[in-house]
């Protein structure tokens, strides 16, 4: 077993979130609606050395498997990332995250005057673009801050 799969499987059960850009690990964390404040496990290694990207960071989340909706929101803020399902110190699963075409109803848009944000029953949607994510009803680009429109907290 290399150095890197034992620091990777060093949690009984839950997530690690790997090969997370370097500096988005709290983003992460956000977007995990964790903020240790109902007793969660959570180890974060930033600006750990890395083959593959200079320089990353780890997230591991204790006795926590992620939904399909979360990996989604997480691939736009980490589109490298890699998710390591542990179940009894073992890596049971081990994915790379895919950067969705769009986002339907996990972020709120930014602009006021959205039709997202008035009372219509109106889904929010986004496409995936370059830089962002791009409201599908009035074109408001989402860059930095994707984490802090996130409409769902688990
Ligand atoms: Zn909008």
């Amino acid at each position: 077993m290399s150095d890197h799969e034992l620091r990777v499987s060093k949690i009984r059960n839950g997530t690690v979130i790997d090969h997370v850009a370097a500096g988005q690990a709290l983003n992460v964390l956000a977007i995990l609606g964790i903020d240790g404040s109902e007793g969660e496990g959570v180890s974060i290694g930033m600006n750990v050395p890395s083959d593959r990207l200079g320089r990353k960071d780890v997230v591991k989340v204790e006795d926590r498997e992620l939904s399909q909706s979360e990996v989604e929101v997480l691939s736009l803020i980490a589109p490298e990332a890699s998710i390591n399902i542990i179940r009894d110190y073992d890596v049971v699963e081990k994915s790379r995250v895919d950067r969705p075409d769009t986002v339907t109803g996990l972020l709120s848009c930014p602009n006021r005057n959205c039709i997202t944000n008035d009372n219509e029953p109106i889904a929010s949607k986004f496409g995936v673009v370059a830089d962002g994510v791009r409201c599908a009803y009035c074109g408001d680009i989402v860059r930095d801050d994707i984490a802090a429109h996130l409409d769902v907290q688990s």
